[in-house]
């Protein structure tokens, strides 16, 4: 036992088996990133067709777990083998093995992200409950900002658990005192509901979702109330410069909706790592 700890303790191994851990976990992130929208439309099919009376449309039964993998080109089933994060993707060129359709480089590349954001993690926390809760917070993060990426959805499934999960971590003050992490909570959510209905007011137009204001609400239980003013304006500038360079570069139109959540999540990361320093240098600007 003594022994084993120690073996955590070393900060060297403690990063590699976080950053292995972190490989296998984003292969997990990308059946829930493909999966749970897909579930969720489903579920409001369903109730949909409930409400209208009708019965609910038939399916082949989807969850995290099932069916196994498979090629959506051969329906080829994915095998242990060719399912070893990063590396397969690699060995196989980016190719079913069974009829070489091509596989979206987006798998490794969340792996890879995952595995190297849960290492450095590991390497900046130590060995301890900061670390545990924030490479738990940085999953739900990697999976709402690819989630909102694809569909413009943050699943409550995700951003509510998540929330409570920030205010029992800090229930031991790991991140920032209760109070600060309560009073985050609440002020987070209020912070965009308000901007929402100015802007619904003043144009007529919904400029984000109600998940957003959840996931700022999250971001306030993990890192306290402190943190929302540098979380959002962190989000507004990398989502003004991204969306200035998508108009520019895509020409994609202004009115076509850009997510909101990947600004947040990746506001959110900056914030957990180095929001003390930040804070205090914006602090010194003004
Ligand atoms: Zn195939």
């Amino acid at each position: 036992m003594g022994a084993a700890l120690a073996g955590w303790a070393d900060p060297t191994a403690f990063a590699l088996s976080c950053g292995l851990l972190g490989l296998l976990v984003g292969s997990f992130l990308n059946v829930v990133i493909h999966r749970l929208p897909k579930m969720m439309e489903r579920d409001w099919h369903g109730q949909c067709a409930e409400l209208r009376g009708e019965t609910a449309p038939e399916h082949e039964p989807l969850s995290l777990a099932r069916p196994r993998s498979h090629c959506p080109g051969c329906g080829h089933a994915i095998t242990a083998l060719e399912n070893i994060p990063v590396v397969s993707w690699l060995v196989l060129r980016g190719r079913c093995s069974a009829c070489k359709t091509p596989i979206s480089a987006r798998y490794p590349m969340v792996e890879a992200l995952t595995g190297l954001l849960t290492a450095f993690t590991a390497v900046h926390f130590g060995f301890g409950w900061a670390a545990a809760g924030a490479i738990l917070l940085i999953w739900c993060l990697i999976t709402l900002t690819f989630i909102d990426f694809d569909t413009q959805l943050l699943p409550d499934s995700i951003t509510l658990p998540l929330l409570w999960a920030g205010l029992l971590f800090n229930l031991s003050g790991t991140f920032i005192d209760l109070a600060s992490a309560v009073v985050g909570a609440v002020i987070g959510y209020l912070a965009l509901w308000s901007v929402y209905w100015g802007f619904k007011l003043a144009t007529g137009k919904e400029g984000m979702g109600y998940g957003d204001f959840k996931l700022l609400a999250a971001l306030g239980a993990w890192l306290g109330w402190q943190m929302l003013p540098l979380v959002i304006l962190l989000s507004s500038l990398v989502g003004a410069l991204v969306g200035i360079a998508l108009i520019v570069l895509a020409k994609r139109g202004r009115n076509v909706p850009i997510p909101f959540g990947p600004y947040l999540a990746t506001a959110g990361l900056l914030a957990l790592f180095w929001g003390k320093e930040l804070t205090q240098s914006y602090l010194r600007l003004m």
